[in-house]
């Protein structure tokens, strides 16, 4: 499971907690602070929101090598 960053929006502690990206998402995480459970998933610094799908290019060649015989 992946470590995400929370912040609590009722006591402003800031904490990691190991969950899914599921419970990440729907912040479920409670606060090991005051106990609330109105986490907010910080933003990870290594994963950019603005990730545009780079890649692609280059010729895909399948040459046939024969070879029969
Ligand atoms: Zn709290």
């Amino acid at each position: 499971m992946p470590m995400y960053e929370f912040t609590c929006r009722a006591c402003g502690a800031e904490y990691e907690e190991l969950c899914t990206a599921a419970e990440a998402a729907a912040g479920k995480v409670a606060c090991p602070a005051c106990g609330a459970r109105k986490s907010e998933r910080k933003l990870s610094t290594f994963a950019s929101k603005d990730a545009g799908s780079g890649g692609g290019g280059g010729g895909c060649g399948h040459s046939s090598h024969g070879g029969f015989g």
